[in-house]
């Protein structure tokens, strides 16, 4: 056996054994020649925790303004100012008018990420979740990065604790994972250095999980990060759970180069994405669910993630803003019957989710025609929850 294929063996006896992997074991996985070893590892451990399972919910996403007084260097979603060419900010009839266009629809999440406005008023925010709410009381909200609690906190003059105590109050289900982008400080100061640091972005979900909300956290890849800062993050990541267990998901994001100050670099390719699912699924045995969403990776990547690490395809999505118009080329929604089949394709049971994991609906192999992301399917509702010692 060569000295590579041993490093591996060993790291993969660790995997069985359930002994956590360090950073060096990270760094020999990423390096490692053989993907399709790397994969069938991650695969092992995905299968031990979900078995044929694929996850997928149906969702909408409201990104209600792009206005934004940050500027982060890969972000292609952010004006500057308000007024510029393509800024805009809903009002709150607009917000509630999602919703109302689409009464009927068996949506169960509403997913809301935005640019950090410098002139909103805090009731602005408050009260995007409240007439939502008012609209839907049965629809969860997972609004508002730790970057975004992080700008409320300074603005309006409160602390992490207050800020979510008073969103919680006003309809908050759970945070989104977005805003880590790479903990490392070296890239942070150099592509997104005026927003919450790691520090800042761990301490908010450290506060939410502590509150009772559950979290997921987010990876930005393919910028300027080395393997080992990715691996670094990791483990952060995995440190902060293994304190709170409050993080349901990790997704990794891959970069986008068009419109905007980082388009020079090369968008990460299909083995690099492969990688980094798997490498996560191994990396991370205390997280229990990884998540190929398919906006940001492509539907075809998002459907081989299934196979090297990745449980969860996100959602329907629908008019999602900031990654089309990074270059996105994946269409702006999937219908339900669209996600179903491309789960079956992958060789894998389709289960619908709520935000929290319970299960909705499992594909039981009928016929397509009858799935419709407004269709009414009975309810089993059941909690779901995976048991991480299975991986530990
Ligand atoms: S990534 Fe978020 S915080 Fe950074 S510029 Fe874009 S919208 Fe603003």
């Amino acid at each position: 056996m060569t000295p590579r294929a041993d490093r591996f063996a060993t790291i993969a006896a660790k995997v069985d054994a359930g002994v956590p992997l360090d950073l060096d074991d990270g760094v020999v996985l990423y390096r490692h020649p053989d993907l399709c070893a790397l994969g069938s590892l991650a695969n092992r451990v995905r299968e031990r925790l979900h078995g044929d399972r694929t996850y997928f919910n149906v969702n909408f996403h409201i990104n209600a303004t792009n206005v934004c007084h940050a500027d982060c260097k890969f972000c292609s979603f952010a004006r500057l100012q308000p007024g510029m060419p393509q800024a805009y900010t809903m009002g709150l009839d607009e917000i509630r008018g999602k919703l109302v266009e689409r009464r009927g629809q068996r949506i169960t999440e509403i997913h809301i990420v935005n640019g950090l406005h410098p002139d909103l008023p805090w009731s602005y925010f408050l009260d995007t979740l409240r007439v939502l709410k008012a609209e839907r009381p049965d629809i969860h909200l997972k609004a508002y990065t730790a970057v975004e609690i992080h700008d409320f906190a300074r603005r309006y003059g409160k602390d992490y604790e207050q800020v979510l105590r008073e969103l919680i109050d006003a309809g908050l289900g759970s945070l989104p994972g977005g805003g880590a982008e790479i903990f490392a400080p070296r890239v942070r100061q150099k592509i997104c250095r005026d927003k919450a640091s790691a520090e800042e972005w761990l301490e908010i979900h450290r506060t939410a999980h502590r509150l009772g909300l559950r979290t997921n956290a987010t990876m930005l890849y393919g910028t300027i990060e080395t393997i080992e800062e990715r691996v670094d993050h990791m483990l952060r990541l995995r440190a902060l759970q293994a304190e709170t267990g409050g993080f349901q998901t990790f997704i990794p994001l891959a970069f986008h180069p068009d419109g905007n100050d980082l388009g020079k670099l090369p968008a990460p390719t299909g083995i690099d994405d492969l990688r980094t699912y798997a490498v996560a699924r191994l990396m991370l045995h205390n997280i229990a669910h990884i998540k190929a969403y398919w906006v940001m990776l492509g539907v075809k990547t998002a459907q081989i993630a299934q196979s090297f690490g990745a449980d969860d395809i996100d959602g329907t999505v629908q008019e999602e803003k900031i990654y089309h118009m990074a270059g996105a080329e994946t269409p702006q929604t999937l219908a339900r019957v669209d996600l179903v089949r491309l789960i079956r394709e992958a060789g894998r049971q389709a289960v619908e989710r709520d935000t929290l994991y319970n299960v909705l609906w499992e594909d039981d192999g009928a016929p397509l025609e009858g799935i419709r992301v407004d269709a009414s399917v009975p309810y089993s509702r059941h909690a779901n929850r995976v048991n991480l010692a299975q991986v530990q």
